[in-house]
C-alpha cells in the first residue's frame, strides 16, 4: 500500500530528505533542483508531496496526504487540527516562538501593535498575559515592522537571535519551542495502520 507524504518545502525539507533516506525512501533525483512538485520513491511505496509549509496540515486533513511534515509554528497557527494525529517530533528545525522589541524599547503601553505572521499564537500569548494588543498581520520581515514605526514589537521565529540583532532588536519572552512534526491524518491511521506505524517506527529509530 503506497504512502503519500506532504512535505514543507524549503529549509524543512533539506533536513527532512535524509531522514527519509535513511528509512529507504528515495526518489531517485534531486528534488531542490526539479521544478516537479510531486515524485515517486524508487521503492514504489510513497508519494512525496511538495508544498507550502501552511498547505501541509491542509493536504493531510482533507486525506489529500496521509502524512505530513512540518514545523510546530505552522500547526499552531493553522486553524482546525482535528483531522490529523501529530505523532513525531522530528527533531529537526528547532527554534522558538518568541516576542521581540527595538533594544530598550518601552513597551509599557496600554495596548501593544504586535506585527507577526503568527496570529493565533500573538493572540493567545497576549491574551494570557492580558494585555491588550492590536495584532498586524505579516507574511514575513516583521523585524523591520517595528523599526518602520508599524508596530511597538513583533512574535517571530528566532534561532541563533542573528536577525534580530541585525535589525536592532532584541528577544524578549520565549512563547514556545518549535520543531519539525510529523502528522498523520487520521482516517489513514485506520486505514493505512501497519504502514504508517512501519513508517514511524523507522523515523524514530533516525531522529
Ligand atoms: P535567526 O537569525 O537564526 O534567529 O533566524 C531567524 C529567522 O530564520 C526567522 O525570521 C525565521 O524566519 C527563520 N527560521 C529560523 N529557524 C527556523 C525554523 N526552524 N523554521 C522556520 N524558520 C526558521
Amino acid at each position: 500500500m503506497s504512502l503519500t507524504i506532504a512535505l514543507n518545502r524549503g529549509r524543512i525539507l533539506k533536513e527532512c530528505l535524509p531522514l527519509l533516506a535513511r528509512c529507504g525512501i528515495d526518489v531517485g533525483e534531486d528534488i531542490s533542483a526539479s521544478r516537479k512538485l510531486v515524485f515517486d520513491s524508487v521503492c514504489g511505496n510513497f508519494q512525496l508531496l511538495i508544498v507550502r509549509g501552511s498547505d501541509v496540515p491542509t493536504y493531510v486533513e482533507h486525506g489529500a496526504a496521509d502524512l505530513g511534515v512540518t514545523g510546530k509554528d505552522t500547526l499552531l497557527e493553522h486553524d482546525g487540527g482535528s483531522g490529523y494525529y501529530e505523532r513525531l517530533d522530528m527533531g529537526i528545525g528547532r527554534c522558538q516562538l518568541m516576542t521581540a522589541a527595538p533594544v530598550g524599547a518601552d513597551l509599557d503601553l496600554p495596548k501593544l501593535r504586535v506585527a507577526t505572521k503568527f496570529v493565533r499564537v500573538a493572540q493567545d500569548h497576549y491574551a494570557r498575559l492580558r494585555q491588550p494588543v492590536s495584532i498586524i498581520a505579516l507574511s514575513g520581515a516583521m523585524e523591520i515592522a517595528p523599526v518602520m514605526g508599524l508596530a511597538d514589537c513583533i512574535v517571530d521565529i528566532v534561532d541563533t537571535g542573528n536577525t534580530l540583532r541585525a535589525n536592532g532588536l532584541e528577544a524578549l519572552d520565549s512563547i514556545t519551542e518549535v520543531s519539525t512534526r510529523l502528522i498523520v491524518n487520521k482516517a489513514a491511521m485506520k486505514t493505512k495502520y501497519d504502514a504508517v506505524e512501519a513508517l514511524i517506527t523507522q523515523l524514530r529509530a533516525v531522529v
